[in-house]
């Protein structure tokens, strides 16, 4: 499964902002061994079409779909010594799909910063050195076994070469990798070097209690979103601490609680969703009397790929997807009426599943 490794300078609020996310997979009786490994967070993913279907259907259970977040701060610790990166840490974004990017935009004399003062941009710059440092020792290696090639006029290799070229001038200028521009078919070349700073990245700005249901950015958040721009990345306003407040209620407690603080949706719900995006994430439903339910799938799955999340038999056996949009559903207020409409499809093999989906495969068993 894809994940979101959560990455940061200590201090600014990554184990809080983890803990909400811990507690409210935790809450949730659809994961019951959410907590297996500690560095390892499920989140459901909100989504107000899954209760109008389940308003629609009327079924015994409806069950969100959910993901994962990872951690990395909490796995580096101990491994890493005082302000040290180490190897382990950027093994650990290695493995991730994604990274979300912790920034304090908090003022709190009680809490010490790690360089004296809240600075956010020398903070992601901090660690996106580091990133960009290692990345350009993958391009470093890179580069030694393709010169060779490129020496007897190999294609691949002197496309390759161009690659390098420009990701080691972008790295000289401290650009991450994903901001460099790059030709469609550079860019496969580029995802085939599994290159840290290539991931898709958000950053969550960590404000204090009292900027909450404010609508102004304060100047530090400010600086965040300039820099994010910059690199068409998105941010996130959170204050950690009332998350993990708000983590602990749910329905209409947790709904009162957010009016109380002048906000429609917590800064959780708003980075599982931003999160869930940005790793290419995306859901279709299944709509039976027995159960209402979403599923994750990978933007760009074809049909039988898509059956295959709920059982391998569903894509092994693979014959059709009965398939309706959400919104023509809601629109015609029950299956039966969208099929007499003509507004529920039968996809072949190559239907590219899209976001909102509602189907029902059919398949030989
Ligand atoms: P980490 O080292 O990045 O994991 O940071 P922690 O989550 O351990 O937070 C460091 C300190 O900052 C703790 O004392 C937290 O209670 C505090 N903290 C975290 N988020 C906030 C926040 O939004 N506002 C304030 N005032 N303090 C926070």
């Amino acid at each position: 499964a894809l994940t979101a490794g959560i990455v940061g300078l200590p201090n600014v609020g990554k184990s809080t902002l983890f803990n909400a996310i811990t507690q409210a997979g935790a809450l949730s009786a659809n994961y019951p061994f959410a907590t297996i490994d500690p560095n390892v967070g499920i989140v459901e993913v909100p989504d107000e079409r899954l209760d109008k279907l389940t308003e629609l259907v009327n079924p015994k259970k409806t069950v969100p779909t959910a993901f994962e977040f990872t951690d990395i701060a909490g796995i580096v610790k101990g491994a890493s010594k005082g302000e040290g990166l180490g190897n382990q840490f950027l093994s650990h974004i290695r493995q991730v799909d994604a990274i979300t990017h912790v920034v304090r935009a908090f003022e709190d004399e009680n809490i010490t910063h790690v360089s004296g003062k809240v600075d956010p941009i020398s903070d992601i710059e901090t660690i996106n050195l580091e990133l960009i440092l290692a990345d350009l020792e993958t391009v470093t290696k890179r580069f030694d076994r393709v010169s060779k090639l490129v020496k007897q006029k190999d294609k691949a290799a002197l496309a390759e070469y161009d690659v390098l070229e420009k990701l080691k001038a972008g790295f000289e200028e401290e650009m991450p990798a994903r901001a460099v521009e790059f030709t469609d078919e550079q860019q496969k070349i580029v995802k085939g070097l599994h290159l840290l700073t290539a991931k898709p990245i958000l950053y969550v700005a960590n404000v204090s209690e009292d900027e909450i249901g404010v609508d102004v950015d304060n100047p530090y958040v400010e600086k965040i979103r300039e820099y994010a721009d910059a690199e068409g990345a998105e941010v996130i306003v959170v204050c950690a601490k009332i998350e993990s407040e708000i983590a602990e209620l749910e329905g209409e407690e947790k709904q009162e609680f957010l009016e109380e603080l002048g906000i429609e949706e917590s800064g959780l719900d708003q980075l599982i969703k931003a999160t869930y995006n940005l790793l290419g994430l995306a859901t279709y439903f299944t709509a039976g009397e027995q159960e209402v339910r979403a599923w994750t799938f990978t933007i760009g799955m074809k049909a039988p790929q898509a059956a295959g999340i709920i059982h391998t038999d569903f894509e092994r056996g693979f014959i059709r997807a009965e398939t309706v949009s959400y919104e023509d559903l809601v629109t015609e207020g029950s299956m039966g009426a969208a099929r007499e409409k003509g507004k529920v499809r039968l996809e072949g093999k190559e239907y590219l599943v899209k976001d909102g989906d509602v189907i029902h495969f059919r398949f030989n068993v």
